[in-house]
């Protein structure tokens, strides 16, 4: 049966909020992008699930200590899904809520680089654990494009060193074990408490510090929606709890009210003959 979330009655309320809102942020993570062929990595068919030795990659002792996991890693870069992947309809749904005037800030949580491939401005995307499509130097300040990196692999190198000062190469990426950038958490805190609404999407929300974003919003008042196929951390405290695709949900709830077709009711209301 074709779903028609347009009559969901929580579809509806997410679109009045995000109609009367003046100022939204919203915080991402990897449900927005697994319709768009990129797996999450704890669920069934997620990253490290299937993986167990990305998962060892992703703690940057590991990675550091080890040349064995950093060849491995460079060698599964070269078959990352994330070249191959475009945004979906929730990616292009936030560039139309930016285009509303209405987005103070799209943090993510997400590496994948699909939001600025959406077309979402660099200026309010803010992605929090970094972005595999640059690499970094662990030793200094330099940094590249990735697919320059990737080159250098396809070459023959395994292991990649900094083109300036020799240190060890790694996607711009924030691993396990590695500190956040705190310009990039002083934004998504500041932006968290400058929104009359919060819409988390595709994440659990259990991801610690950027999920504190959303009871920093609750704090100053901010409305809370929450999109996420599984339950969250934070449903106890969501002001609404969307379970619904998210690539379907945005587009309508962007869209606006008067782009809704009429409330169906087909409940216990008499229909006149
Ligand atoms: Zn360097």
């Amino acid at each position: 049966m074709p779903s028609d979330l347009s009559q969901d009655p929580n579809v509806r309320l997410l679109t009045q909020w995000i109609d009367e809102s003046e100022r939204i942020t919203v915080l991402t993570g990897a449900g927005i992008s697994t319709d768009s062929g990129i797996p999450d990595f704890r669920g069934p068919n997620g990253v490290w699930t299937k993986n167990p030795k990305a998962e060892k990659a992703s703690n940057i002792q590991n990675f550091i200590s080890d040349p064995e996991v950093r060849k491995a890693s460079w060698r599964d870069r070269l078959d990352n899904r994330a070249w191959s992947a475009d945004p979906n309809d929730g990616h292009r749904a936030l560039v139309q809520l930016e285009k509303r005037n209405k987005l103070v800030a799209l943090l993510t949580q997400n590496v994948d680089g699909l939001h600025h491939a959406a077309g979402s401005s660099a200026t309010k995307v803010v992605e929090v654990h970094g972005t595999i499509r640059e690499v970094a130097c662990l030793e200094c300040d330099y940094r590249d494009d990735m697919q320059i990196a990737l080159d250098r692999v396809r070459q023959g190198e395994e292991d990649l060193d900094c083109p300036e000062c020799g240190g060890i190469l790694k996607s711009a990426t924030i691993s396990f074990g590695q500190s956040l950038v705190q310009k990039d958490l002083l934004k998504a805190e500041a932006a968290a408490q400058n929104c009359d609404l919060m819409i988390a999407i595709g994440t659990t929300l259990a991801v610690y510090p950027i999920a504190a974003v959303v009871p920093s919003a609750q704090r100053v008042g901010a409305k809370i929606a929450i999109i996420n196929a599984e339950p969250t951390e934070m449903d106890h405290i969501a002001d609404l709890v969307i379970r619904e695709s998210i690539s379907e949900v945005l587009p309508i709830a962007v869209g606006g009210a008067s782009s809704l077709p009429e409330e169906d009711n087909n409940g216990d209301a008499e229909t006149p003959k």
